[in-house]
């Protein structure tokens, strides 16, 4: 089984990926936390990469694909795996819904967190207050939280209507509790 979890930062997609990796034996793919191992290893695509996650904005559409595709033929994706950050544009949906099939895979369920922008700013603003500041991520500032929430209206919010119009989307409400959001994904998932 594949999955997309959509939903703007601070939704809960970290969290309810990490518990259907558990439950279905389907591996989390992360493009952020990719992306900040990339950075942690000094590579090429960190190197070009860490300036672009710190001012908030979005790594390229190229580079990101390619990352997807490399990680999706690894062994431990056979069982299947959720997008977690990944697609982020119309660009990259298109080019994956390409690659997937070239690979003869398909996306089984694009799950959307539907949250309330205010309340997910308050929630996350106090989330970045609460962490020492050793362990909070180098972009967790009030300022990058801005941006990061302005580039996921503008540019991976029209991802949403691209797969209502494929007739792949299905809504779960992100500001109910977390077994409340749990019970309806896996609903979602039995079906
Ligand atoms: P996240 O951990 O998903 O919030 O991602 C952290 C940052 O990594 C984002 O703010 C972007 O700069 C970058 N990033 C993660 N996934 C993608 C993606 N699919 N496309 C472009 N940039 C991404």
């Amino acid at each position: 089984m594949n999955l997309i979890l959509l939903g703007p930062p601070g939704a809960g997609k970290g969290t309810q990926a990490k518990r259907l990796e558990e439950k279905f034996n389907i591996i989390q793919l992360s493009t952020g936390d990719m992306l900040r191992a990339a950075i942690a290893s000094g590579s090429d695509v960190g190197l070009k990469a860490k300036s672009i996650i710190d001012s908030g904005g979005l790594v390229s559409d190229d580079v990101m694909v390619q990352m997807i595709s490399e990680r999706v033929d690894q062994e431990d994706c056979k069982n299947g795996f959720i997008l977690d950050g990944f697609p982020r544009t119309v660009a990259q949906a298109e080019a994956l819904d390409i690659m997937l099939a070239e690979k003869g895979l398909k996306i089984d369920h694009v799950i959307e967190l539907k949250v309330d922008e205010n309340i997910l700013f308050d929630r996350i603003r106090s989330r970045i207050a609460e962490t020492p500041e050793a362990e909070r991520r180098s972009d967790d500032t009030e300022e990058t939280l801005r941006t990061r929430l302005a580039v996921f209206r503008e540019q991976t919010a029209p991802i949403i209507p691209y797969y209502a119009d494929l007739g792949a989307l299905k809504s779960v409400d992100g500001m109910a509790s977390i077994t409340e959001v749990s019970d309806q994904i896996d609903t979602i998932v039995a079906a």
